[in-house]
């Protein structure tokens, strides 16, 4: 075999708690990932120059060593010692720098794919050891589903499949630095932190209303004081029936519960006329984050860009 396709979801983090700043500069977290049913489609064809290519949709992403797609390839290359190259072809979905691992979860597929693509006989396991180097959600990224993730993003506790729902996932038109939320958070000054263990307890007991009056994310703190239109946006979702709204990640996506399809679709609509929002889709929970494709994307897709 020389060429694979992959999807490769997107995630929200149900629950975000940060626990402490460590001298390296890196945050101790908790937080409770899952997987989205969006995704970037990746295409790899192995080479037989020693050359790495990528080609994608967006022309303002970056084609070089500053996507995470080409360091995960490297970082492979070098430590196997593979002479031989990649073309990789990205169609992106995700919207970019929203707090959804968008860049991340292209990183785990490329883990994935090369796995298989040079026969590496890596486990899961082994992958997520390697994967850490290149970003504190790309271990969780090779699975996916959902997980607690403690550490940096590199201690990951599977977690049974959270209860089923339709989600609305919301992005304004704004881009938001991750590096920049986490150096202006003021964790002392923090009056609350998220109630992970009690989402962890609603997750088992299948309790979507439990896990929807417990959604919450410390980076809020820093993110919708300097944009607020992510607070109208949770506004505008809570005040038409969501079960609960909260930022994605560093965000600024938002992302609501609904465990009404029918009025999920229509809030939609209405969300999508508001002008509050670039990016939208409606979509639901996914249980892994890399999947072999055939090729053809959901309508839930496609609906993305509006
Ligand atoms: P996270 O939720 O992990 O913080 P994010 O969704 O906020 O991630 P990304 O979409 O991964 O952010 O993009 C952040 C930046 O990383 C972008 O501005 C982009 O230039 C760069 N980048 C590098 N590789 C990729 C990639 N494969 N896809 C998207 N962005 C990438």
């Amino acid at each position: 075999m020389d060429r694979i396709t992959l999807k490769a979801m997107a995630k929200i983090n149900l629950g975000l708690d940060v626990i402490r700043r460590r001298e390296d500069g890196y945050h101790e977290v908790r937080m409770i990932m899952q997987t989205v049913d969006l995704c970037d489609e990746l295409s790899f064809q192995r080479l037989k120059e020693d050359e790495l290519r990528l080609a994608t949709n967006l022309d303002f992403l970056p084609t070089d060593q500053n996507n995470l797609i080409i360091r995960a390839a490297k970082l492979l290359k070098e430590e196997f010692g593979i002479r031989e190259g990649l073309d990789v072809n990205l169609t992106k979905r995700i919207p970019v720098a929203a707090g959804m691992a968008g860049g991340s979860t292209d990183a785990a597929a490329v883990f994935v794919a090369m796995n298989e693509l040079f026969r590496l006989g890596l486990s899961d396991d082994d992958l997520r050891k390697r994967a850490v180097a290149i970003g504190a959600d790309v271990p969780y990224c090779i699975t996916g589903g959902t997980a607690l993730s403690e550490g940096i993003g590199e201690i990951l506790t599977p977690l049974p499949a959270a209860p089923a729902c339709t989600v609305i996932v919301a992005k304004p038109p704004i881009h938001v630095s991750t590096a920049f939320v986490y150096r202006n958070l003021d964790l002392g000054g923090l009056e609350r932190h998220p109630d992970i263990d009690g989402m962890l307890e609603c997750i088992r007991r299948q309790d979507l209303c439990g896990v929807a009056e417990r959604l919450e994310n410390v980076l809020e703190s820093v993110t919708v004081k300097k944009y607020p239109i992510i607070a109208r946006i949770k506004e505008f979702l809570t005040s038409r029936g969501a079960l609960g709204a909260l930022m994605s990640g560093s965000g600024p996506t938002v992302f609501a519960l609904y465990d009404d399809g029918e009025k999920a679709a229509w809030v939609h609509e209405e969300l999508r006329k508001s002008g509050l929002v670039k990016e939208s889709c409606l979509t639901s929970f996914a249980d892994r984050t890399c999947m072999k494709t055939g090729g053809k994307m959901g309508v839930r897709e496609r609906n993305l860009r509006v």
